[in-house]
């Protein structure tokens, strides 16, 4: 069975992100998304919230949602995961992403990262970007899935 994991903040979840977990799903047997506790952003939502709005929005069987604190090697390595897939929206996304999959490359050689190109209506869009919006009033209903826009409001609107 090939695993792969899609790691990230997913501060919230947006459709963005669910373009490129289902497309993983075409690709492999089952896909983890890994939502990682020691980002350094500031994070709207805990982890554990973050979590309950990715339930709320995933419905493959073949999508497993978890948590991981710790190197993201560690953890593909104790789950038996052949890849990690990442979202690539601009060029700009690419060093960071190329440095990331070399330095994991390097502490676990088994490891392939695997870059799947974002859709042109996704290219400029981002977690942070739908916070904004939201925090100024904006409709954010073309970025994110229709389950969680309520969670959204609840917690971004007005925050500016
Ligand atoms: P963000 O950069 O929005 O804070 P995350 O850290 O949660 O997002 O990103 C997790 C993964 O999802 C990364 O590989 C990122 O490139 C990818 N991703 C984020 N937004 C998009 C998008 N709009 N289209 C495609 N991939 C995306």
């Amino acid at each position: 069975m090939k695993i792969a994991v899609c790691p990230g903040s997913f501060d919230p979840v947006t459709l963005g992100h669910l373009d490129i977990i289902e497309r993983a799903t075409e690709l492999f047997d089952k896909v983890v998304v890994l939502v990682m506790s020691n980002s350094a952003k500031h994070c709207a939502f805990t982890v554990e919230e973050r979590i309950e709005l990715l339930k709320k929005c995933v419905h493959n069987p073949k999508i497993e949602i978890d948590t991981y604190g710790g190197l993201l090697v560690d953890y593909a390595k104790k789950k038996n995961a052949v890849s990690i897939v990442k979202g690539l929206r601009a060029v700009s996304d690419f060093d960071y992403e190329f440095q990331q999959a070399l330095i994991n490359k390097s502490l676990y050689p088994k490891i392939e990262t695997v870059f799947l190109a974002a859709r042109g209506e996704n290219m400029f869009l981002s977690s942070s970007m739908v916070k904004e919006v939201c925090s100024l009033d904006g409709d954010i209903s073309p970025y994110v899935p229709k389950e969680i826009v309520k969670d959204i409001y609840l917690r971004c609107k007005g925050e500016n």
